[in-house]
């Protein structure tokens, strides 16, 4: 019961937290103007998101099969390619490449998050530094994410100025602004790229017949992070994966689109270590980039998750973002409605995948099942007939 009672005062606090809804105001607006502008200039997006549904559905009901093929196509590639069937088993294959006492330079990953991946390495004696500047912000402030692509999305500038000024020995005043701060986490963090020993991130979408990860971003870090460091090791949840490479890049389109990044700034793609054949035609691994590539493929209920009729339709989920946007209770509430994952989707995953059935409750009870998030979302996900499905379960389990 200590959950229900800890979540009702956490989301009852969340709702008399002015800078929540303020914050959330502007972001609502802002995305809004600029999805339904970027649709308008890229009207296609429309219809390859119908198709990408369709894609992902199939897809959910042949993870396995993805998986095992990926695999072979990252060893062919020279890469390390591994299943973990839970969370604990892909710990344990992270730290024991890994090891201890390593410097640790990570993008954001929903997957890592999802199983504590940072304060695993962590407790394991790693220096880990998130160079998301959301995550980044999130991890100095000790706090956690509070929304899917902009994790710090409560926390007001003058609070970055006093939380820099502590970290970086510098004086930030409150009114500090925005691009100051942003230039100050661009220092701190730039030589960290080069020191470091390992560059971890997951992946927003992966064809299974080149083993290619798609990682999309504005801020460039994912490519420094992957990119520089001689170990590149990514974690990726199986529901990411796709048959083939012109099906990754109906779904990458589609998710940047909704996720209010018309054109992102970036969109690398791995499939192996770097490599040279420039000196008599010789393939040699490791040239600029990393020497070494890693890639676990994580089950942990996605298999299970996708054998049920109604609640598999959140392993389509693109992590876009946009039905958070709509939903009534976030507006006022942010992240505090939700778990790993937020909202409708969050309760599904909660249950299901952290089986965390006291969690999904709260999370199930809070929705108000008013459906203005499945006309945003772009996989057309019906968050109000899984959360209905999902009350039956949880009556059902007691
Ligand atoms: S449920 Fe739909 S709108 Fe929400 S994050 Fe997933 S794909 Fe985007």
């Amino acid at each position: 019961m200590s959950v229900f009672k800890d979540y009702k005062k956490e989301i009852m606090d969340a709702t008399h937290n002015d800078r929540i809804r303020v914050a959330l105001s502007r972001a609502i607006t802002s995305y809004r103007k600029n999805v339904d502008n970027a649709l308008k200039r890229f009207p296609h997006t429309i219809k390859m998101a119908e198709e990408v549904r369709e894609i992902k559905a199939k897809a959910a009901g042949d993870m396995e099969k993805l998986a095992q093929q990926a695999c072979e196509v990252i060893e062919e590639n020279n890469g390390k390619a591994y299943i973990a069937k839970t969370s604990q088993e892909a710990l344990d294959i992270i730290t024991g490449l890994v090891g201890k006492d390593k410097l640790i330079v990570k993008g954001k990953s929903m997957t890592g998050e999802e199983i504590g991946l940072r304060e695993h390495l962590e407790e394991h004696g790693n220096e880990v530094y998130e160079t998301d500047l959301g995550e980044f912000i999130i991890q100095k402030l000790g706090s956690r994410p509070m929304h899917i692509l902009s994790p710090a999305i409560h926390v007001p500038r003058e609070d970055v100025a006093r939380l820099f000024s502590q970290i970086m020995k510098k004086d930030f005043p409150p009114e500090s602004d925005i691009a100051t701060l942003v230039g100050a986490a661009r220092d701190f963090l730039r030589e960290k790229y080069f020191q470091a020993d390992i560059g971890m991130s997951g992946a927003n979408v992966v064809s299974a017949d080149t083993g290619t990860l798609f990682m999309i971003e504005n801020e460039g870090n994912i490519r420094l992070a992957t990119g520089a460091p001689p170990v590149h090791i990514a974690l990726i949840g199986m529901e990411k994966l796709v048959p083939t490479l012109g099906d990754a890049f109906k779904v990458a389109e589609v998710s940047w689109r909704y996720a209010n990044y018309t054109i992102p700034a970036y969109v690398s793609m791995v499939s192996g270590p770097s490599k040279t054949g420039d000196i008599e035609k010789v393939t040699t691994y490791g040239a600029h980039g990393p020497k070494e590539f890693h890639v676990i493929f994580m089950d942990d209920g996605r298999t299970e998750l996708a054998k049920h009729p109604v609640l598999r339709q959140a392993l389509y989920c693109l992590r876009c973002g946009g039905c958070l946007y709509e939903c009534p209770v976030f507006a006022v509430t942010a992240g505090h409605f939700g778990d790993r994952y937020f909202a409708g989707v969050g309760a599904v995953w909660a249950a299901m995948v952290s089986k965390d059935m006291e969690k999904a409750a709260s999370i199930a009870y809070t929705c108000l099942t008013c459906g203005r998030c499945k006309v945003r979302c772009p996989m057309k996900i019906d968050v109000p007939e899984m959360i209905t499905e999902l009350r039956k379960l949880i009556a059902e389990s007691k």
